[in-house]
């Protein structure tokens, strides 16, 4: 039929008997046929299909380039890996041009308190011109000094650089110099601000980046480190093998539990919490179909993801001791699984556990560090990272929280 396709095929079966053949010509019947299936759409089509309609709402004009970058190659960061003593490493990537954002955000912090300080014996006019130059004394508050000396030093290429980072390569020891991740992903732990000898617990860990991170820090006095997914948390132990010193492993417990019965193990225990939960991880919904939150099969596990998160968070929250703090982050743009849950999580915990907490400001972490990553600057509670083609970083949210 192919063949006969258009007028020309139309015309050709329209034909009566040839001439001079009286045999009248055979005829078959075609019965159309249907389906029994619906086309499948692949998951990366449906997630895409899913954004367009919510993100276009929730960021308005700046959605086609988040849409964008969420569709092109995302970029890395180099993680220096302290425990490798990694001197000529350093020198090797600024040899490329790339910086360490974080002391970047040192540098410019101090450079501010020098002008305020210079500032104090200049005229009025002068000081307002050195800070609108810079930023205010608000701007650089106390918890984002003290996480500024985290120790933790992570590499980037400068904007509009998509230079790849080598693979990671072993010291004599067999430890491996740097660990490449998303840069954004340091942002909720350098939120978190370890401090010595605190109790810190990371309670979706694997595979476990931010794990690394923490010990980075060199701060943690005891890390408990929790996956549900056992296959998940053997990847976290073979990073923590690769990366960390026998000694230092030993301050590290990892678990294999549901998160959300933590309370019921060691509730009230811990000085920090990271919650960085199961999410629609956007970047790899619109990218893959393996393993994708988008497939049909899988729409109760994803329409039930905010309630999961909230639980989670829940159980992070009952897991820290009075005055301590908790980050939760997700690497989706989704408010139903970040602002949403921070506010039912606050009501719940206030309501049903008599426990007050309170939103701890992040907005310095926009002015800090604007040069490597683009904010969003409407987020109603927390910092959302958004990706762009200049800074392909993120999404990651990050919301603080202080328990009274
Ligand atoms: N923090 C990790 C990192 O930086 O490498 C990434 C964590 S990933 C976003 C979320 C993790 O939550 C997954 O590894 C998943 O196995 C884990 N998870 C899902 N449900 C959980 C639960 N009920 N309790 C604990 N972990 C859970």
């Amino acid at each position: 039929m192919a063949a006969l396709g258009g007028r020309a095929g139309a015309a050709l079966l329209r034909r009566g008997p040839l001439p001079g053949l009286g045999a009248e010509p055979r005829r078959y019947r075609y019965k159309e046929k249907w389906a029994a299936t619906a086309p499948r759409i692949p998951p990366t089509r449906l997630a895409l299909h899913h954004f367009d309609i919510n993100y276009s709402l929730q960021l308005k004009e700046r959605w086609p380039s988040v849409r964008a970058g969420l569709l092109c190659e995302q970029k890395y960061g180099a993680l220096l890996n302290n425990f490798s003593l990694p001197d000529h490493v350093t020198q090797e990537l600024e040899l490329l041009n790339a910086t360490d954002f974080i002391a970047e955000a040192t540098k410019k912090v101090r450079s501010v308190a020098a002008a305020e300080e210079a500032g104090r014996g200049q005229s009025s006019a002068g000081r307002m011109v050195m800070q609108a130059e810079t930023m205010t004394q608000a701007e650089m508050s106390p918890p984002l000094c003290a996480s500024m000396s985290s120790n933790i030093k992570c590499y980037t290429f400068p904007r509009g650089d998509i230079t790849r980072f080598r693979p990671a390569r072993p010291n004599t020891l067999g430890i491996l110099d740097y660990y490449l991740m998303d840069a954004a992903s340091l942002l909720p732990v350098l939120a978190l601000n370890v401090q010595p000898d605190d109790f810190v617990l990371d309670l979706c860990a694997a595979p476990g980046g931010k794990t690394l991170a923490l010990l980075q820090t060199g701060a943690c006095g005891h890390l408990a480190a929790n996956d549900i997914s056992i296959s998940r948390t053997k990847r976290l132990h073979q990073i923590l093998h690769s990366y960390v010193p026998k000694e230092i492993r030993e301050i590290v417990n990892v678990t294999s539990c549901d998160g959300r019965d933590w309370e019921r193990l060691e509730g009230g225990t811990f000085h920090k919490v990271l919650v960085d939960v199961p999410c629609t991880t956007d970047r790899h919904s619109v990218m893959e179909d393996d393993n994708n939150i988008f497939h049909k099969r899988r729409t109760k596990e994803r329409q039930m993801l905010p309630m999961l998160q909230l639980q989670l968070l829940m159980a992070g929250i009952l897991a820290t001791r009075p005055g301590a703090e908790v980050v939760y982050s997700t690497c989706s743009l989704s408010p139903l699984q970040n602002e949403h849950v921070i506010e039912r999580a606050i009501e719940i915990a206030e309501t049903q556990f008599n426990i007050a907490v309170r939103v701890e400001d992040l907005s310095h972490f926009r002015t800090l560090f604007q040069d490597t990553f683009s904010f969003f600057p409407d987020c109603r509670l927390g910092e959302l990272v958004l990706p762009h083609l200049t800074a392909n970083f993120g999404p990651m949210y990050f919301c603080k929280l202080c328990r009274m």
